[in-house]
């Protein structure tokens, strides 16, 4: 996820958010609560109820936890699967509380350290750039201020009534698709423009961990019983408690992928309120893909962050983060997004490297060699997954993010990242929503 917008919603509202949740502590020695899936926000969950003195059983269908807070080390700096940043890294950000508390290193990406290459391979002149940020700022603040609440147009729509021009310039398509696209994961032609930019940020410029981002899991995985490998596919729940895959206990936290839940892999007895229902079929759920390519030695400038290509189809790996500006290893980690994003996710390794190897050939030519190391994400071909992140879609409301707040039948409770509008797709919205769940048991 990117923030380029965060700066235009800064100020919205400042939050004091403590890694404990501030409730009191309570007995629940008798209490057995069972959490489907271990990403950030069920970690979360357990860690708060552990600390409360519950039974906590986290049933993970992976081999590993952490979700979508996964890295790969192979290459000697870290390949980020799933989250790279932390967005918005300010005292009051649980992630950046975290990372202090681990003392983790990070290096702050630097978003105006940006080079973009135009359709014929030459980079843009300095008036060609200002054209660009011009033109993003100026449709964000017509899209803040000519699209109301009840609009129900996407962002594609919206842009064709307010400048058309914009979608026909391939260079207005890039920013379209490397600003906004980026951000939100998914197309601009299935995002609500109404609900996009209503969500908010903590203050900050991004960070990336240098030494990974699932450094940070460590202490919230810690006591916890998690059972890896373990598919659910079953939970039932009523006034007197749950049983999930056989297993009874007073408690279930759900924190699966929105993904997840519109596959109807995981039957629910009886079968979950029509309003929940609603929420999973309208909310969205996109990806975004990244491939890394490790060099022998670098053929771009290594001092510049990012290089933006001007590609077609719009989304087509057409942003990219320079490691070289953090690390010894002449790295190049390649996005694509949007329509694009679950093309690319179905390519082998070996096609997704042959056409992301043409966009940085169109502008490096022949001193692009072939990669000596190549690691890729294929989202929403995951089946724990089957997609990055959520957002808000056209046809859905930013209500169907909070009715996953409340619980049902007093039992049953869902947590993850698509559960909480103003924090959605990121980590610190995972784990608040986690804490969130397990502070409505242990009031409950
Ligand atoms: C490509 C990408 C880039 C991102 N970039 C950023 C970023 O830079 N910064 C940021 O803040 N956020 C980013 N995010 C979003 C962030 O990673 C997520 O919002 C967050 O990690 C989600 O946590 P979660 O606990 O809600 O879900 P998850 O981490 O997805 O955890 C849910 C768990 O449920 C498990 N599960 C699924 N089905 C079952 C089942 N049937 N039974 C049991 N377990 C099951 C899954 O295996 C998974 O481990 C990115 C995500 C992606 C994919």
């Amino acid at each position: 996820m990117y923030t380029r917008r965060s700066a235009l919603k800064l100020g919205i509202a400042s939050f004091l958010v403590s890694l404990g949740s501030g409730v009191q502590s309570q007995d629940l020695d008798d209490t057995t609560v069972i959490v489907i899936g271990a990403g950030i926000s069920g970690l979360a969950a357990g860690q708060e109820l552990l600390r409360h003195g519950a039974k906590v059983i986290i049933l993970e269908a992976g081999d590993y936890a952490g979700g979508r807070i996964r890295t790969d080390m192979s290459m000697g700096v870290p390949f980020e699967y799933g989250a790279g940043w932390i967005h918005g890294p300010s005292s009051a950000n649980p992630i950046q509380k975290l990372a202090t508390q681990i003392k983790a290193p990070t290096f702050l990406t630097d978003d105006n350290s940006l080079e973009v290459f135009g359709p014929d391979g030459t980079q843009l002149t300095d008036a060609e750039y200002q054209h660009i940020d011009d033109t993003y700022e100026r449709l964000l603040r017509k899209l803040y201020l000519r699209v109301w609440n009840r609009d129900t147009r996407s962002i594609k729509e919206a842009i064709a009534d307010l400048e058309p021009e914009v979608l026909n310039d391939p260079l207005g398509r890039w920013l379209l698709s490397a600003f906004v696209e980026f951000d939100i994961g998914a197309g601009i032609e299935d995002i609500s423009a109404a609900n996009a930019f209503a969500d908010t940020a903590f203050e900050g410029d991004d960070v990336i961990f240098t030494e990974g981002y699932d450094t940070i899991l460590a202490p919230l995985m810690s006591g916890l019983d998690i059972r890896l490998s373990t598919p659910v596919n079953r939970i039932a729940y009523g006034d007197d408690g749950v049983i999930v895959n056989g297993i009874p206990a007073d408690y279930a936290i759900c924190s699966v992928p929105l993904g997840v839940l519109k596959t109807n892999d995981i039957e629910f007895d009886p079968p979950l309120p029509t309003d929940l229902q609603v929420a999973i079929e309208k909310l969205g759920f996109g990806s975004v893909t990244k491939i890394a390519l490790r060099f022998d030695k670098a053929f771009w400038d290594e001092k510049t962050q990012y290089f933006g290509i001007v590609t077609e189809p719009k989304g087509r790996w057409n942003y990219w983060l320079n490691y070289r500006t953090f690390s010894e290893e002449n790295v190049l980690l390649g996005l694509s997004f949007g329509s694009y994003a679950p093309i690319a996710d179905r390519m082998s390794q070996s096609e997704m490297t042959e056409d992301a190897l043409a966009v940085l050939r169109a502008v490096w030519g022949e001193h692009v060699d072939e990669p000596n190391t190549v690691l890729s994400t294929h989202w929403s071909e995951y089946t724990n997954f089957r997609g990055a992140y959520s957002y808000p879609q056209t046809g859905g409301s930013t209500e169907q993010f909070e009715v996953f707040g409340e619980p049902v039948a007093e039992r049953l409770f869902f947590a993850g990242e698509h559960t909480i509008f103003d924090y959605h797709s990121t980590t610190h919205g995972a784990f608040l929503s986690g804490r969130h769940a397990a502070t409505r048991i242990i009031e409950n």
